[in-house]
Formats: structure tokens, sequence, C-alpha cells
């Protein structure tokens, strides 16, 4: 039983109210939180505003707590991943992945602690600059707010606290409300490594209390959202004083070929498009093959899903848990039976078994009007359908509000790199699943799917301000006209 207080600026605070956590799988208890109220958000930030006031570590102490955390987690990788597991339902073979992928996010930002750098401005590029040495400094841009989703409640914890730390930026975190616990985990952690009081605090509570009155304190310069489109905007909308950055939904499409491997293709995406139970935003979702091949590739996906072992997110061979709330999983079921009254046909899955697992679900004859391919899913469902050649595939691909992963898979390269070009999303994937990422790469969307990329050294600039310092060379020189003022 893992029980937590509220992390306040580095101090552990008991609070009156306490949330029971339980697994979605056995709705068992497995831990209970602190409920922060909107008083505790306020010393959160104050003790942020002072830390920043205070000044930031220095980048080679901010790398070296970066270091001594991933060591940290790396000791206690078994516990991270058993507890990721019981409090959303992960597989644990899913969650030990998220495990060690952390450590990755560390790693990266650590280095870009490390080699944090301005540049040299090229002064005598112009006459105006001419007799000047010019270079550029970084600073924190300041108090952070981050909310996070309970799909990967390490990993895409990490992927904001880290970056900011290594920016040199106070954070107030707030997890999802489904798994707090790994989050404080994690806080546990980054304490023990170094971060100073005041650059980490840790507030689990009711989204609607605190969510406002966290997004909302002037102080915070930058809210990093990953989580639902709709829930993201509207903190664009209501936050204009702070940088919303949003990382948000996708209905990721992939393309299968004739030309592609396509037992390859089938064993990726069977592989990939269910973990978690599909509850990843880059799940492969709606699938466009080509009509030629549609009935082998049918086979063989249908062959691989069957093969998936559904059940207990702690029994080793799982390889598909619960979703993470059975209204979720009822949405899903909801959405495959109305698209079956429209005509789809289900290949395999489509129930839900007696523990309340639904089954992997592959659909076919799917139309570009059902939800299961018109909105994002977020469950384990591949939508099939069949499409004449690349142009239409590209252009059903393409015709969505979202745009953060694609993929196709085919054996010509001609055919990968012009889908590279005119798929119009963050990533685009060639015979790799879409749901791939790793943690050095750029990662996120366009349009509906958000407005920034993470990964470490992409995310570090979202979390600084640059400052131009001008030497005026010799014995000082005179002011004219020629490159002053604005
Ligand atoms: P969600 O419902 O949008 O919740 C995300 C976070 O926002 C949670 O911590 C939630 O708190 C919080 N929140 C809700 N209302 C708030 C408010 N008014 N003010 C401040 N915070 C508020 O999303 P989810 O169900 O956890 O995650 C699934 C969604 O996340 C999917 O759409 C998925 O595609 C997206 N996602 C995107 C990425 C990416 O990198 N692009 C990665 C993972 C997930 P409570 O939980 O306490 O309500």
């Amino acid at each position: 039983m893992r029980t937590y207080q509220l992390l306040i600026g580095g101090k552990w605070v008991a609070t009156d109210e306490r949330k029971e956590i339980r697994s979605p799988y056995t709705e068992q208890v497995v831990g209970s939180v602190a409920v922060a109220t909107t008083d505790h958000v306020g010393k959160a930030v104050d003790a942020a505003a002072a830390a920043l006031r205070d000044g930031a570590p220095a980048q080679h102490e901010r790398a070296d707590a970066l270091e001594a955390a991933r060591r940290l987690v790396a000791e206690r990788a078994d516990d991270f991943a058993r507890c990721i597991a019981e409090e959303s339902g992960k597989p644990l073979t899913t969650a030990q992945a998220e495990v060690a992928r952390c450590q990755d996010t560390l790693l990266f930002s650590a280095i870009e602690a490390r080699k944090l750098a301005g540049s040299v401005v090229p002064f005598e590029g112009s006459s105006a600059g001419a007799g000047k040495l010019g270079f550029t400094l970084y600073h924190p841009k300041g108090v952070v707010a981050a909310i996070t989703p309970f799909n990967f409640p390490l990993n895409l914890v990490t992927h904001k606290l880290a970056p900011a730390f290594a920016a040199g930026c106070p954070v107030v975190l707030k997890p999802a409300g489904d798994t707090p616990l790994t989050a404080y985990l994690l806080a546990e952690v980054m304490v023990e490594a170094g971060w100073p009081e005041g650059f980490l605090s840790v507030l689990s509570g009711s989204s609607s209390t605190i969510g406002p009155a966290l997004t909302g304190r002037p102080e915070v310069k930058v809210i990093s959202f990953t989580g639902s489109t709709e829930i993201g905007q509207s903190l664009q909308e209501s936050n204009p004083h702070a940088e919303v950055l949003t990382e948000l939904g996708n209905n990721t499409p992939v393309i299968v070929d004739a030309s592609a491997d396509l037992e390859s293709a089938a064993a990726k995406l069977a592989a990939t498009g269910y973990s978690f139970a599909g509850q990843s935003c880059i799940s492969a979702q709606r699938v466009y093959v080509m009509s030629s091949v549609k009935d082998t590739f049918l086979d063989l996906l249908a062959a691989k899903v069957g093969e998936l072992q559904v059940g207990d997110p702690l029994d080793p061979d799982t390889d598909v848990g619960p979703m993470i709330r059975p209204d979720d999983r009822d949405r899903v079921l909801r959405w495959i039976n109305e698209a079956q009254d429209a005509g789809a046909k289900v290949v395999i899955g489509g129930e839900v078994n007696d523990d309340g697992c639904l089954q992997p679900t592959v659909l076919d004859d799917v139309t570009p009007d059902m939800k299961v391919s018109a909105e994002e899913i977020f469950g384990p469902v591949l939508a099939v359908q069949a499409v004449a050649d690349l142009d239409e595939a590209i252009r059903l691909a393409n015709d969505t509000s979202y745009g953060l992963q694609a993929g196709i898979f085919t054996g010509d390269l001609n055919a990968g790199l012009r889908a590279a070009t005119e798929l119009q999303f963050g990533g685009v994937t060639i015979n790799e699943s879409p749901t791939f990422r790793a943690d050095q790469q750029p990662y996120g969307g366009m349009r509906d799917s958000g407005n920034t990329r993470e990964g470490p050294a992409w995310a570090i600039r979202d979390y600084l301000e640059e400052t131009v310092v001008v030497l005026q060379l010799g014995a000082g020189g005179g002011a004219g006209p020629v490159g002053s003022g604005s």
C-alpha cells in the first residue's frame, strides 16, 4: 500500500482529505494520496517563485542531480514498474519499458543541462554590427505548471520535470487523478537526487479546483500540458498570461502499401496497436491497406492479434490489460457496435472478457465517417479500410484535424519518402509502427495535436529566455544612426 502526502517546495505536507487509488483491474485499493486545496497551490507557487528569485543551481549541479535521479530510478526499476502496473493497469512488461525510457529522458536532460550554451552573434555580418562582438545567454523562463495524463504516469511526468529543471525552472506538477502514485515515487527520487527545495512541488487533487488555481497564478510563465485536445485548448484560451505548451490527441493513421513486408507490418501493428489497451496518443488506429493485399494482410494481422494474452497487468505474460475506467471501455465498445451497425465487420475481438478487459479488436470495411475512424478512439481497436492507391491513402490519412504521428509500411523507397513529405504530422515512421517513440527525438503534433516538441533537446528551449549581449570593441566608438533603435 503506497501512501503519499503532498510535496510542497521539497517538503512533505499532510492534508485533512485523502483519496484512495484503485487498480483498474482488481478495483482493489493500491494506495492513497493527499488532496490539495487552493491554499496548497498558493504555497507551492510561492515556494517556486522564491526559489527562482534565489537562483537556480549551476548547470553542472543540475546535470549531477538529473544523473543521480537516473541512477536511483534504475536501482528501483522493479518498484516503479509495479507501481505503474498497479495504478494504471498497464501490463508489467510495458511498464518496465516505460521505466527504461524514463532513464533515457533523465540522461538526455542531464546532457542538455551540461551543454546548455548561447551562441555567438555574427555582428560582422553587416556594417550595422561593425566593431561589435556579441553572444547570447539563456535564463530560466519562470515557474512551470506541469499537468500530465494517466497513460504514461512516469515518463510523461519526466518529460516535463527533467527538461524544465535542466533549464533551471522550478516546477509545480499536477499528475493525473487516476495515476498520482508513480509521480510521487519519482518525486521521492528527485528529492533524494538533490533537487533543491522550492524547485519541485507535486499536488494531487481535484483538477477542477486546483487546476485553475495553479494555471491562473500570474507567476506561472509556462503551462506544460499533456492530455486531451479539449482540455489543452481550454487551458490555452483561459490562460493568456502564460505560454501554454500542448501535447494532445491523435487518431493515428498507418498505410500498408502493396509492396510492404506484410508479415512484419502485421506483427508490428499487433504488438504496438494494443499496448496499454491502445491508450497511447500514437497508438495505431486508422489502417489504410491497398485493396490488392487487404485479405492477406487481415489474415496475418488477425493471427497475430489472436496470440495476444489479455488479462492481469501484473502477470508478466500479459500483453493487453484493462482500460483505465469502465466508462472508457464502454464508450469504445459502443463505437465498435455503432461501426458494425453502419456496415463494418469485426475480424477479431469486439467483446468484453469476464475480467472486464476489452478484447483487442480489428474492424474491417470501416468508412471515414465512423467514430472509430473520425475520432480518437484511445482503445484497443485497429480500424481497417481498403484503398485503391497511395494517393487515396495519403488523402484519407490527412483528412483529420489531428497531426501527431503517422506511418507507412512499404517496400518502395519512393512511396515511403512521398508519404514522409505529404503526411501532415509531427512524425512519420517508415516500416515502423507510428506508435514508436524514443526520448531523443522531437515529439509533438500539429493542429489539434499540440503546439510543441518534447524530447529534452527540444523541450529545454521552451523553458528558456535568451538575452543578447553586445560588446563594443575598442575604446567606445560612436553611436551612429545605422544599427541603433528598432
Ligand atoms: P485529460 O482528461 O485531458 O487529463 C490530462 C490532465 O489534465 C490530468 O492531469 C487531468 O487531471 C488534468 N485536467 C483536467 N481538467 C483540468 C483543468 N481544468 N485544469 C487543469 N488540469 C486539468 O487526459 P487523459 O484522459 O489523462 O489522457 C488521455 C489524453 O491524453 C488522450 O487524448 C491522449 O491522446 C492524450 N495524450 C497525448 C500525448 C502526447 O504526447 N501528445 C501523450 C499522452 C496522452 P485529472 O486526471 O485529475 O482530471
